[in-house]
Formats: structure tokens, C-alpha cells, sequence
């Protein structure tokens, strides 16, 4: 049994049904557990930025599945939800990311673990600090929050909250 944190991203509507979907097949496996789930948040693109705002999220599971399987696994959701592949980094059904497996690394062509831009990232940072700020990243070697701490401001501003705007827009 293993924990590992998966990233959740989304940038073509309706954005909310993908992430509820891609949740509902990820709890279907008998393999996998759902431990925790983070806030959703608003992002800005990056990278790629003439696209959609994404929604982000992270969740942390617990599988006896092998990262290689897991991220089978994932790929099939990505796959059922309906996901095309075209322009690198561009919109997305869904996204699912592999972030961490434990205390693991895992480098081949088809996995890399941890995710290899995770740590530069404010739309995986900040999620994951809410589930796990002092897990310390395998081979980078610091704490979430300690990386999230270093982050330039632009870029955590350009994630939000998604959870809360969603409350004001219902008062
Ligand atoms: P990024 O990886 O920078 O977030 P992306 O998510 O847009 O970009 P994809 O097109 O979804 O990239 O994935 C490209 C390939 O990355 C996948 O086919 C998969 O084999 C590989 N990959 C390597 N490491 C991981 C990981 N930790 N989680 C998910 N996919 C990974
Ligand atoms: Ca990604
Ligand atoms: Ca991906």
C-alpha cells in the first residue's frame, strides 16, 4: 500500500462534470482509496496561455496498484473522458498527473515520478499544500511549502480559490 497525490486538471466546460467524473472512476477501482481532497481552485493558463482557464485540483490516494498501473489507470479516464491530444500543454477534458508515489522515484520514458515540473508550479503547489505542506519532494529534496513560499506572487495569483468564488455567487 502506498500514498501518492494525482493532479486534477480541466480547462474545457463543463469543467465541474469532468473533475466529478474523473473522481467517481478513480474511487470505482477497487485498488484505489481516496484519502483526502483539496479545494478546487481557478487557474490561469501556463505555458500554453491562449486557451480557457483551468479548474486544478489534488487528491491523495492510497493503492496497491504500481505507479506504471496507476498511471494506466489514468490514462484510460483521461481517455473515456474524452480527452485529445493535440497541441502540447493545450485544453484538455481532463488532466491526470502523477505526482507522487510515496517516497519513490521513477524514471522511464513513459513515467517520470515525482512529476518533473511539479515543484515550479503554483496550480500544484498550492493545492497540494493544503493536503500535504512538509511532505519533502523526493530527489528535489525540499517541503511543499517551502517551495510554494518561493514561488514568484504572479504566480500564485494566478490561482484562485474556486470553492469560495462559488459560495459569493450564490449570495
Ligand atoms: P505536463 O506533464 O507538463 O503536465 P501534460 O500533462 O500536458 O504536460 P500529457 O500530454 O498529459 O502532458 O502527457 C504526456 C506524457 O507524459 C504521458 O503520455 C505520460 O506517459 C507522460 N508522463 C510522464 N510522467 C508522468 C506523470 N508523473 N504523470 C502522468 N504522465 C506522465
Ligand atoms: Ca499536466
Ligand atoms: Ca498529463
Amino acid at each position: 500500500m502506498e500514498i501518492a497525490y494525482i493532479a486534477l486538471g480541466t480547462n474545457i466546460e463543463p469543467r465541474e462534470a469532468y473533475l466529478t467524473g474523473a473522481l467517481e472512476k478513480i474511487t470505482e477501482h477497487e485498488e484505489i482509496k481516496m484519502n483526502n481532497i483539496s479545494s478546487i481552485y481557478e487557474t490561469d493558463p501556463v505555458g500554453y496561455t491562449d486557451q480557457a482557464d483551468f479548474l486544478n485540483m489534488i487528491i491523495e490516494v492510497e493503492t496497491t496498484l504500481s505507479p506504471m498501473d496507476l498511471l494506466a489507470y489514468c490514462q484510460g479516464i483521461e481517455n473515456r473522458l474524452g480527452r485529445e491530444r493535440d497541441i502540447r500543454f493545450g485544453p484538455r477534458t481532463i488532466d491526470l498527473d502523477i505526482l507522487l508515489y510515496g517516497e519513490e522515484t521513477v524514471s522511464t520514458d513513459e513515467l517520470t515520478v515525482p512529476h518533473p515540473r511539479m515543484h515550479e508550479r503554483a496550480f500544484v503547489l498550492v493545492p497540494l499544500a493544503e493536503l500535504a505542506p512538509s511532505y519533502s519532494i523526493p530527489k528535489v529534496g525540499e517541503r511543499v511549502e517551502d517551495l510554494l513560499e518561493k514561488l514568484p506572487e504572479a504566480d500564485k495569483k494566478g490561482v484562485r480559490d474556486w470553492s469560495a468564488e462559488d459560495e459569493r455567487n450564490d449570495t
